[in-house]
This record gives structure tokens, C-alpha cells and sequence, in this order.
């Protein structure tokens, strides 16, 4: 009989996870309460009013040109990745600090630009402190600076206002958080996978469709057609391990019941928190899922203007040190769904990003300064009315609090029919969200395979030390220092 695995949850771990097995001929049941794959970065139909339908999306989602395992995901749907078109260069915009092309940006160049060639203001800086940035190391980076919160580092650094502000506007948006809730050691593994020396994680690719179209639904069909069973609109509602792996979940309105010879929660942190609360026999076989934390609200406001901006404005762009503003894209710019019939009509469709907003923000307050924020960026919309909007507002990416690395689970548990996969796991090497989703699902699809004696899937990564890191390490192999 073959091996069964259930796999919880159909975002990005999930499906990594889902793949994987399936390629081995392992039974893969995939459960995913929402209507279709994606979780996170999914897609879903939308109508306009005047009954156009367009294909919405929690936000434009980027891959960084070194989500190695993200890509090899998307591969085995589209081996030449011809669904990703570059986003050949984006700036950071921001009042006081304005870097036009930050593609090929290096850790050393940021250093430099940020201070404006003055070479006085980084002489202030604390460069022993500073030289951590460029040291990240798995253990050591997490046992001194885990618990100090990124803000505090940034501000021990001493760097020169527009330096520190380039890196709260290049990290930063990488975390969906506030830098004062998030741990140091996180930001350098951030600073490591997107600026280090070997790193291109500021170059970005888009979807050139919805990601229905190009990622999920090709994604199910490929399941599908190597036996797994891919059921969406399907809720697990608890997991027991008295006889056998046993997960309980509503189909339709139906309670059903599958078992498993091995399982892989891969669901989102609230998800996951129901989930332990009905089975106790997880929080047994994982203790460290009771104490993972969600990041502060997440917005994503997409507006129909009825002009377009001016054709200089770039595709995407981050920014820093505007309000709640955290990154802007220009739809007809970026190849997405609909654009081509916004720009007929002399519209255009913007995306505002705003990250870690706090949870007392209003609705009508973060609109009113999302809104203002994109008036003073591209004053060529003051007068622009808005025709349609969507609002979205969520809390359910993972927070990486200061301190919290010790209990962070990892992709095993106590129990070895039991894995984890997604954005919340702890990773051996430095990644962003999404790679660290896939890369996740591919360690835990691996950890089964390997235990059933079949071929794994090599997991790719960049340098997981920094150079700083890697120089002290050779100095100590090389002459005991
Ligand atoms: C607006 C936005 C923009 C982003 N942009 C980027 C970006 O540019 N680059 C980047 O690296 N990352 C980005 N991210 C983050 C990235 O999307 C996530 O890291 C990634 O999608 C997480 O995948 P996951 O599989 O871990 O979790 P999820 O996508 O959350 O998937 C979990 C799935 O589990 C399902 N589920 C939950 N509970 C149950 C249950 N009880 N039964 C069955 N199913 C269940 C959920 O419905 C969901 O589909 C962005 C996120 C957002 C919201």
C-alpha cells in the first residue's frame, strides 16, 4: 500500500510540501479550507461595478531573483519561468532619502550612498557594532542579538540618519513588521539574504498574470495528475494521535475523517492557533506552536484613478519615512491582470502597501494617509478621483519577536509522523517569507522521504554566512583564534 500523508494548508509550503511527495509516488491529500491554493499569495474573481471581472489579489507578489526553492516550485509548472517578467529596477522614494536603482545594490554601496559619500558621518558610526550586520552567522547572530529589538540595534549602529533609513526602507518591507517588535538577529539574516555579498535578493520578478493562472491552478493540475487528491473548501478542525494519525475536518458542511501515516501542518498562525486549541496532541508533539505570534495588521489598497500617473512613475517602488506608506505599484506598469483595459480607458489601477499598522489605525485614517502619502509622491493624483477601490486588511503574517528564536519550531517535532511548513518555521539558512514557505514545505517533504527510504529533492540556499562571518570562522579553523 502506498505511504499517505495529509498535508494542512494549500499556500506555498503546502503545495512544496504536496509536490515533493507526489513526485515519489507517496499519497498526498491536500486540505485547504479556502476556495483555491495560494493562501497568502493567492487569487480570487472579482467584480467591478460596471461588471468588469478582474482577478484580485492580497498584493502584487515578487520573487526575489534567489527564492532558489520558490522557483524550482514554480518550475515544475514553467521550466523556462517565462510567468515571471523582472522588475528591472525600483527605487526606495522617501523625503530625505531617495535611491533611484536599488536592483544591484551591495551592502558596502548602501553604506555609502545613504551617507552621501560623507565619509564623517560614518566615522561616527559604531563599525564594530556595524561589522554584525555583515557577520550573520546561524548560531552566533542569534545568541547576541536575538533578543535586542532591530530599532535598538539600528539606533546602537550610530549610522547616519539616511543610512538607517535606507535600511528600514530595503528590510524593512521584508518583514511585515515594526522594527521596535522585531528581533534583531532576524533583520541581519534578512540584511545577509538581501544585501549580502553573493545575495541579488533586491532584483525582483512579477507574475506576468494573476497567480491563479499562472502558479495555482497549474500547481493543482500537476498534483492532480500524479495522484494526489487536492481538496479545497476543506476546514480541519483537529488532529488526534491516539490509534494512528487521524485528521478531522468539514467538507461542505459534512464532518469527515482521514488517516495518515504522516502529516504536515502548513497553515497560517491563526489557523494554526484553532487548530491546537481542538487537538491537545499537537501542542504535545510541537510546544512551540502555542507561542508563535502574528505580525501587526497588513494593508493592501488597490485604487481605480480615473487618469493614469505620469509614465515616469516606476512599476513598483519601496519607500521610507512616508507615513504608513511602505511600497506603491503601478499596475499598467507591472504586466498584471486587467491593466491593459485600465490604460484603454485612460485609468489606472495603484496598489498601496502598508505594513505593520497599528491595530488602533481606523479604517478611514490609514486610508486618509495612504492617500495623502501618494499625493505628495505623485502629485499628478491630487485631482485624479477614485472609481473603484478594494481595502484589505489582514493580521496573519508571522511576527519574529526579540527573544523568540529559542522556542520557534522548526519543520520536525517530538513526533516523527508530524511536521510543520510555511513562513513561521525556523530555517538553517537566511530566506525571505516566501522562500522560506517553499523551502519549509521542501525540508519537511524531504524529512518523510528520507525516513521511507525514497530520493529527496536537494534544497538549494545562498551563503549562509555572512563574509564577516565566513572570514572569523576561516581565522578560527585556520590558526585556533
Ligand atoms: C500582501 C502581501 C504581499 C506579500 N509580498 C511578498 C513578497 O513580495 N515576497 C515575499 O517573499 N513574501 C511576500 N509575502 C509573504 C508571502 O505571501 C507568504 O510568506 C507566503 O505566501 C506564506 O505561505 P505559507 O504557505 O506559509 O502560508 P499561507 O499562504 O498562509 O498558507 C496557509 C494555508 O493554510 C490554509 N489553512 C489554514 N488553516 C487551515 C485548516 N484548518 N484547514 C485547511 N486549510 C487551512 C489557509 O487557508 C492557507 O491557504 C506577501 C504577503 C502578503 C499578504
Amino acid at each position: 500500500m502506498r505511504e499517505r500523508v495529509v498535508i494542512v494548508g494549500g499556500g506555498i509550503g503546502g503545495v512544496a510540501a504536496a509536490t515533493l511527495l507526489a513526485e515519489q509516488g507517496v499519497a498526498v491529500t491536500l486540505l485547504e479550507k479556502g476556495k483555491s491554493l495560494g493562501g497568502r499569495a493567492g487569487g480570487w474573481t472579482d467584480l467591478l461595478r460596471d461588471g468588469t471581472l478582474f482577478e484580485m489579489e492580497r498584493g502584487t507578489v515578487r520573487f526575489c531573483r534567489f527564492d532558489r526553492n520558490a522557483r524550482a516550485l514554480l518550475r515544475r509548472v514553467d521550466p523556462a519561468l517565462a510567468s515571471l517578467a523582472p522588475l528591472d529596477d525600483y527605487p526606495l522614494l522617501g523625503p530625505d532619502t531617495a535611491i533611484g536603482s536599488i536592483t544591484k545594490l551591495r551592502a558596502a554601496d548602501l553604506l555609502r550612498r545613504a551617507s552621501a559619500g560623507r565619509v564623517r558621518d560614518l566615522i561616527k558610526s559604531d563599525l564594530r557594532r556595524a561589522s554584525l550586520l555583515l557577520s550573520f552567522d546561524p548560531e552566533d547572530t542569534y545568541r547576541r542579538l536575538d533578543a535586542t529589538p532591530a530599532r535598538t540595534f539600528l539606533n546602537e549602529l550610530r549610522f547616519p540618519p539616511a543610512a538607517s533609513a535606507v535600511i528600514q526602507g530595503l528590510v524593512g518591507h521584508a518583514t511585515f513588521d515594526a522594527f521596535d517588535r522585531y528581533s534583531a538577529a532576524e533583520m541581519v539574516s534578512l540584511f545577509q539574504y538581501c544585501l549580502g555579498a553573493d545575495a541579488a535578493g533586491l532584483e525582483l520578478d512579477v507574475l506576468r498574470g494573476p497567480a491563479s493562472a499562472r502558479l495555482w491552478q497549474p500547481l493543482a493540475d500537476y498534483l492532480s495528475e500524479r495522484g494526489a487528491r487536492v481538496a479545497t473548501r476543506c476546514e480541519v478542525l483537529a488532529v488526534e494521535r491516539t490509534n494512528g494519525l487521524v485528521v478531522r475536518y468539514r467538507s461542505r458542511g459534512v464532518l469527515q475523517t482521514a488517516g495518515a501515516d504522516a502529516m504536515i501542518l502548513a497553515a497560517d498562525i491563526p489557523s494554526i492557533r484553532k487548530l491546537v486549541a481542538a487537538s491537545p496532541d499537537l501542542a504535545v508533539a510541537a510546544p512551540g506552536l502555542r507561542s508563535l505570534e502574528i505580525s501587526l495588521p497588513m494593508v493592501t489598497w488597490r485604487v481605480w484613478l480615473d487618469r493614469p500617473v505620469r509614465p515616469e512613475r516606476a512599476p513598483f517602488a519601496v519607500t521610507t519615512g512616508l507615513g504608513m506608506l511602505d511600497a506603491i505599484a503601478v499596475h499598467d506598469r507591472l504586466s498584471v491582470p486587467g491593466s491593459r483595459w485600465e490604460r484603454e480607458r485612460g485609468r489606472c489601477v495603484v496598489e498601496l502597501h502598508a505594513y505593520a499598522v497599528a491595530e488602533s489605525a481606523g479604517d478611514a485614517a490609514i486610508r486618509g494617509n495612504l492617500m495623502a502619502q501618494l499625493h505628495t509622491l505623485y502629485p499628478e493624483t491630487r485631482t485624479a478621483r477614485i472609481v473603484e477601490e478594494r481595502f484589505l486588511k489582514k493580521r496573519d503574517s508571522p511576527a519574529f519577536l526579540p527573544g523568540t528564536q529559542a522556542s520557534r519550531p522548526g519543520v520536525l517535532t517530538a513526533d516523527p509522523r508530524i511536521f510543520l511548513a510555511g513562513d513561521f518555521v525556523k530555517l538553517p539558512f537566511p530566506a525571505s517569507p516566501i522562500e522560506r514557505a517553499a523551502s519549509a514545505g521542501f525540508l519537511a517533504a524531504n524529512s518523510i522521504l528520507a525516513g521511507w527510504g525514497k530520493r529527496t529533492e536537494p534544497l538549494a540556499h545562498g551563503h549562509v554566512r555572512g563574509a564577516l562571518a565566513s572570514l572569523r570562522r576561516a581565522k578560527q579553523d585556520l590558526f585556533g583564534l
